[in-house]
């Protein structure tokens, strides 16, 4: 890039530190002019830092005491010259750098510009800086070690991996095509066959890992179902006024919508806030059958609560009709009033994971912790080898792909001419070379780094 760029790289607020960046040719030149450095020595080192004085040029007032760290081009974030000053934080000796390092040749930064250089100069792919954000995003253990994982490269090493194996069955087919006086057309054609099933495989175990890969991105949607009275709210305050499930908010898209994500031992809940949730009068008429079986639908995990003391009704067998199908927790609560035999005996013979809580005084809430690690643990979830896909524009593509080779194996299995199987072949490796970042259009990149924060 010709130009130098600068922002604010730390949180806005106060802070024990703040870090303003550079990057750009230009990167030790603005040093040189705002710095000065108590160890006068000009030699310039790439990894290091230096310690000195911030100064406004225009009239050398001192603006803070800081260290500068020097990157040299290729070894830096961008791969470009940069340098990171480390101010005492603060937004006011923040802005006041920033803007002397505006007067003094740099270009305010746009959001994600650092790591779209990064991308732009080559030092990473497109599926890893998405894995960036990703990080800087998450919500879970779980989901901050699947963007390391990405950001280390797995998920670009299977995409090249297919990508190879395409290229190879393309070569076999082209020999064909450039020598047809050759009869090899039968061998080559299993061969492709076999090639072509085998990556169709690979790409479908890839499409299939997403719904593991919502899971750790958006959580594992989570709603609290039963009557009226059956202790509901007791139960969401429980849970999100407990130490053990790490509670915090985010608000939903919609603004009467609010999600609360927990945190459980690296699963990440979101607990969805609906009429389901909060609504204590009423609520089956309220919200009516559909309703709720729309949202039984949408979850990932239903937790079924029942008043425990007391008979099941009309309303309690609705419940029941609605969750007997779905991944279900079921809850008996208010056991420190008293258990209603018939109750539990009938509960218990829906087979799902069955708790005896009381919402009120809290006994119990750990088994029903328990039992959804059972179920959502993450070894459940996955194994350190495989690759998950998280990111839903990664399986669009794979899923593109996969329609492509499937189209080839079709194109192969009708005796069609050989090069038309070339044809969708191509197809599918453009498709993923859209994952990487091989072949992808300046809106989708552009879209992509949009969704940065400032300073990355
Ligand atoms: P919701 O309508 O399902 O949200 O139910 P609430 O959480 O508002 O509870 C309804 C009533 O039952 C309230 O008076 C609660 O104090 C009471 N309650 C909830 N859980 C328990 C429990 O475990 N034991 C007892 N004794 N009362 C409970």
């Amino acid at each position: 890039m010709e130009n130098t760029i600068v922002a604010i790289s730390t949180a806005a607020g106060n802070g024990g530190i703040g870090i303003i960046r550079l990057s750009g040719p230009k990167s030790f030149e603005i040093i040189d002019k705002i710095f000065i450095p108590k160890n006068k020595s000009k030699k310039i080192k790439g990894y290091t830092l230096k310690y000195g004085n911030i100064i406004n040029p225009e009239n050398n007032e001192i603006i803070d005491e800081v260290l500068v760290s020097y990157f040299i081009n290729p070894q830096s974030y961008t791969k470009e010259d940069m340098c990171e000053i480390n101010t005492h934080g603060g937004m006011v000796i923040e802005r006041k750098i920033l803007n002397i390092c505006l007067k003094n040749g740099a270009e305010i930064a746009e959001p994600g510009e650092f790591t779209k250089r990064a991308f732009v100069n080559g030092r990473i792919d497109l599926s890893q800086a998405e894995a960036i954000i990703d990080l800087i995003n998450s919500k879970s253990d779980k989901e901050a070690k699947e963007s390391i994982n990405q950001l280390q490269g797995n998920l670009s090493n299977k995409i090249n991996e297919i990508e190879e194996m395409l290229m190879q069955i393309m070569i076999n087919i082209e020999v064909i095509v450039d020598y047809p006086e050759y009869d090899i057309d039968e061998i080559t054609n299993d061969e492709a066959l076999e090639g072509l099933s085998k990556i169709s495989n690979m790409l479908n175990n890839l499409e299939k890992s997403f719904e593991r890969g919502k899971l750790i991105k958006d959580g594992v949607k989570t709603v609290i179902f039963g009557k009226p009275n059956a202790g509901k709210s007791s139960l969401l305050n429980k849970i999100l006024n407990e130490d053990r499930a790490i509670v915090s908010n985010i608000e939903g898209t919609t603004r009467d919508s609010i999600e609360e994500y927990i945190n459980l031992e690296g699963i990440s809940l979101k607990l969805i806030d609906t009429a389901g949730i909060r609504n204590t009068d009423n609520e089956i008429e309220k919200i009516g059958v559909e309703k709720s079986r729309k949202l039984a639908n949408e979850a990932n995990l239903i937790i079924a609560i029942f008043d425990g003391s007391k008979k099941l009704d009309e309303d309690d067998y609705e419940i029941i009709d609605i969750i007997k199908d779905k991944t279900a927790i079921i809850v008996l609560n208010k056991i420190d009033i008293t258990t209603n035999v018939n109750t539990k005996d009938t509960l218990t013979k829906l087979c799902k994971p069955t708790v005896e809580i009381s919402a009120l005084n809290g006994i119990g809430i750990d088994n029903l912790y328990d039992e959804i690690i059972k179920i959502f643990s993450l070894e459940n979830i996955t194994n350190d080898n495989e690759v998950i896909i998280t990111n839903e524009r990664h399986k669009s593509q794979i899923r593109k792909a996969n329609q492509s080779i499937e189209n080839a194996i079709n194109s192969i299995r009708n005796n069609m001419p050989i090069d038309i199987s070339s044809i969708y072949i191509k197809q599918a490796m453009e498709d993923l070379g859209e994952i990487t970042g091989k072949n992808v259009s300046d809106d989708i990149i552009n879209e992509i780094f949009k969704n940065f924060c400032l300073g990355k």
